[in-house]
């Protein structure tokens, strides 16, 4: 099961961030032996356990919200946030990160699902951000791409609109604000059940727990 979805990620350009939230190390390691090195989790004490406690070559990735106060927690380590959906949560980052001495490496989070219970910014509140100056200012902060979530539904088509919102937001961003960096190229998007419309509107990086680890 696990080799099915190592391998048919591995034909395709896609990330897999092997989604490890409320499971145990040793899951982890099962997956570690495979090969995978990327893990996210949502929870900053669970991350830092984890961190602490497993193999120092896994790139940890923050999927979930996070609040400015548990910033400085992860900054020393993190390889990337995937869920800044604020100014104030920039500057924190950035704040930590120059403490570290390092450049840390984020995705802007979008509301693309119609359920109101996700975090996120939406289009125009993200050119805002990125048109002050005071993000022009940060040093220690690389946006590398976008981050969204679909809704929980079974009708495909939504989830695939939603999807391509993304996807759209991404492009804009991408001629306005970062058409010299390279570096901006990640679109993260596709969950257990979802995935494999993701990655035909173009995801670059799938984040997937329960097809991995079992439902939790
Ligand atoms: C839990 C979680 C996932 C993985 O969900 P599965 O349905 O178990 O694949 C992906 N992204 C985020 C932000 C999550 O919180």
């Amino acid at each position: 099961m696990i080799q099915n979805i190592l391998s048919e990620l591995s034909l395709t350009n896609t990330t897999l961030v092997a989604v490890s939230k409320t499971k145990p190390n040793e899951k982890i390691l099962e997956l570690y032996k495979e090969g995978q090195r990327i893990f996210g989790e949502n929870r900053v004490q669970e991350l830092v356990e984890k961190y602490e406690t497993l193999p120092k070559d896994i790139r940890w990735h923050l999927i979930g919200h996070l609040q400015t106060n548990k910033v400085k927690y992860i900054a020393p380590f993190v390889s990337l946030i995937h869920s800044v959906d604020s100014l104030k949560l920039l500057k924190e980052i950035n704040k930590q990160a120059k403490k570290n001495d390092r450049i840390i490496d984020v995705l802007l989070q979008f509301h693309i699902a119609t359920e109101t219970s996700k975090f996120g910014l939406d289009f125009q509140e993200s050119k805002e951000l990125l048109k002050t100056t005071e993000y022009q200012n940060f040093e220690n902060i690389r946006v590398i791409g976008v981050m969204g979530m679909a809704s929980f539904v079974d009708d495909e088509s939504q989830v695939r609109k939603e999807f391509q919102s993304l996807k759209a937001i991404f492009e804009q961003l991408k001629k306005v604000f970062f058409e010299q960096e390279g570096s901006f190229s990640e679109i993260s998007m596709g969950m257990s059940g979802d995935y494999k419309i993701a990655i035909e509107e173009g995801s670059t990086m799938v984040r997937i727990g329960s097809l991995l680890f079992g439902a939790r």
